[in-house]
């Protein structure tokens, strides 16, 4: 079946859950119509090298270099450097490979420079024949921060080295405030003809990039419409703590309880077939829900509910309004 270009499509997004979903939608959607806005709030030091998680996540994903088992780094690579500073006694829990350091040695190196993180990441992009546009969500920095029953954590030491055990008691974004929305990002969100959420960690992927000022304004007052795909599978994310958060806030980890994170500005929502029944309690919430089968392990499936997410959002548009 042949479909309407849909224009514009901006996508804010964490690591795995979004690179996937938008591997689909870079095959259904022209490159150059295709803006992703990263969480920074993940981006942390490591031996002086500064690591931005999902901007590499989707960057390696888009580039087709991703290592499809692990979700993070690049497929092949090794780990004799990161082994190597082991031998002198330093913490290696956070792994980096050999190949990606090269990333990580640019981007740092560009910034003590004083290039700004958005120009690092478009050069980036370009020199690995990347054709969608990525934008880190701030030039500023943003840490993502973990107050836990054993104390505060930042968000690598809470994910990575404490494999998210510790009860979440609170989630703080240090600098937030301060920061203002990377060149671009703006202009993303308000041009966009289809507005999207993907399926990442509410709190960790996409509140960061809500919460730096101006962002969550422009996603209600956009004339687009905002469709979200859950990271939800019946009650528990496909990876992370998404669940585990949840329930330490308050919450239950359900499709509607996540709605109700982005009540202010969500038009839609794509869940799993398994999720089904909680398709009435959303359109009593005025939310266009749509089912299908939201595990995208394969890029057919990417494909798939890149699509999907992109009828929901034609069926939002052409809706009259009630
Ligand atoms: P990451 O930890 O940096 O990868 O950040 P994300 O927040 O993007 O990734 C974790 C989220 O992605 C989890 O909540 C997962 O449930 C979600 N996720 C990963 N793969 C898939 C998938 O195939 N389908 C769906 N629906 N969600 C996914
Ligand atoms: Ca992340």
């Amino acid at each position: 079946m042949k479909r309407a270009r849909p224009g514009k499509v901006t996508v804010l997004a964490g690591g795995v859950g979004a690179a996937r979903l938008l591997r689909g939608l870079a095959a259904v959607v022209p490159a150059r119509d295709l803006t992703v806005v990263v969480n920074t709030g993940d981006d942390d030091v490591f031996h002086g090298l500064h690591v931005s998680p999902d901007i590499d996540t989707i960057l390696y994903t888009l580039a087709g270099l991703s290592d499809p088992g692990r979700g993070w780094g690049l497929r092949g690579d090794t780990f004799h450097a990161i082994d190597a500073l082991a031998r002198y006694g330093r913490e290696t829990w956070f792994r980096l490979g050999d190949r990606d350091l090269a990333t990580h040695l640019y981007r740092t190196t560009e910034r003590a420079a004083g290039r700004r993180l958005s120009t690092i990441t478009e050069a980036q992009t370009r020199a690995l024949g990347v054709g969608v546009r990525i934008l880190p969500m701030s030039d500023d920095p943003v840490r993502t921060v973990i107050e836990t029953a054993r104390g505060r954590l930042s968000f690598q030491e809470y994910l990575v080295r404490e494999r998210a055990r510790p009860s979440v008691r609170a989630i703080r974004y240090h600098g937030v405030r301060k920061a203002r929305p990377a060149p671009g990002v703006l202009p993303a969100i308000r041009n966009a003809r289809v507005l999207i959420v993907a399926p990442s960690n509410p709190f960790v992927s996409i509140a960061p990039i809500l919460g730096v000022p101006g962002v969550r304004d422009a996603l209600r007052r956009a004339a687009a419409p905002v469709i979200a795909v859950s990271p939800l599978i019946g009650g528990r994310p496909v990876k992370g703590p998404a669940d585990r958060m949840m329930r330490s806030l308050g919450m239950r980890p359900d499709p509607v309880h996540l709605a109700g994170l982005y009540s202010d500005l969500l038009d839609g929502l794509v869940l799993d077939d398994t999720d089904a029944r909680f398709l009435p309690a959303l359109e009593a919430r005025r939310i266009r829900a749509a089912t299908t089968n939201t595990l995208m392990k394969t890029p057919a499936r990417s494909t798939a509910v890149a699509q999907e997410v992109l009828h929901l959002a034609h069926a939002v548009a052409t809706a009259p309004a009630s």
